[in-house]
């Protein structure tokens, strides 16, 4: 075989390898980001878990509060009808604020209780969700860095192919790579095709019996599909 042609076969091996390993480094950024995004996602549920509490507990101090001031509000009373009443009237009237305002109290005091107990329930639920969380965010971290271990393991690889090329394309005429590489780029990534049963391999069109016969007959020149454009090759022999 033309020893070019030999050469361009294997620069056509490692660029195919090179535009496979570059389509999985474009799959990368988007990889990272749905773990990016898990990894959000994970910690806006934790942090609304944890809002629901400190809202919560925010709101028992407020109803405590609330008791209190009634409670010192009834002191108040007491203190300033004593030795004021002057009928049965006026005490039967205060002994009704006092209780109205106890009532309050009491309804404000139960929903302090049951806040509580939800409160309780909320923080045991977020104790058990944090170890969740905790061993699922490990494992999101571990997978970030399963893809960037093997992002800089696929460029490794990339950079070894291209010094391999690069060796390969000092022992051809420079006008031959600028052809192979232009095709390259127009051909999707297919440069050279080879020739079987006369069928061009890479278009699947036959050739012209006469361009067939000619090729067999002149192994030393670089050939082209007709159809296609791409740089021909066979195995077959004449
Ligand atoms: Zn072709």
């Amino acid at each position: 075989m033309n020893q070019d042609i030999e050469n361009l076969l294997k620069l056509q091996e490692i660029d195919s390898k090179i535009q496979s390993i570059n389509k999985e480094l474009k799959k990368i950024p988007d990889k990272v980001n749905k773990v990016k995004e898990s990894i959000k996602e994970l910690s806006s549920t934790f942090a609304l878990k944890e809002k629901r509490i400190k809202d919560l507990e925010l709101e028992i101090r407020k109803k405590e509060k609330e008791a209190d001031s009634l409670r010192e509000k009834i002191s108040d009373l007491r203190a300033k009808s004593y030795g004021n009443i002057k009928s049965n009237k006026e005490y039967q009237a205060l002994l009704k604020e006092i209780s109205d305002i106890q009532n309050k109290i009491d309804t404000i005091e139960e929903k302090a209780l049951e806040d509580m107990e939800k409160l309780e329930e909320l923080k045991s639920s977020l104790h058990e969700s944090k170890e969740v969380f905790k061993e699922k965010e490990e494992k999101f971290k571990k997978e970030l860095e399963n893809i960037e271990n093997s992002r800089k393991f696929l460029e490794n690889e990339i950079e070894k192919l291209k010094s391999q090329k690069n060796e390969i394309k000092e022992n051809v005429d420079k006008k031959i790579i600028e052809i192979y590489e232009n095709l390259l780029i127009k051909k999707r990534g297919i440069a050279i095709a080879e020739i079987k049963n006369e069928v061009c391999q890479a278009c699947r069109i036959r050739l012209r019996p006469q361009l067939y016969i000619e090729i067999l007959s002149n192994p030393d020149k670089i050939y082209f599909c007709e159809s296609c454009g791409r740089i021909l090759y066979t195995k077959d022999e004449e």
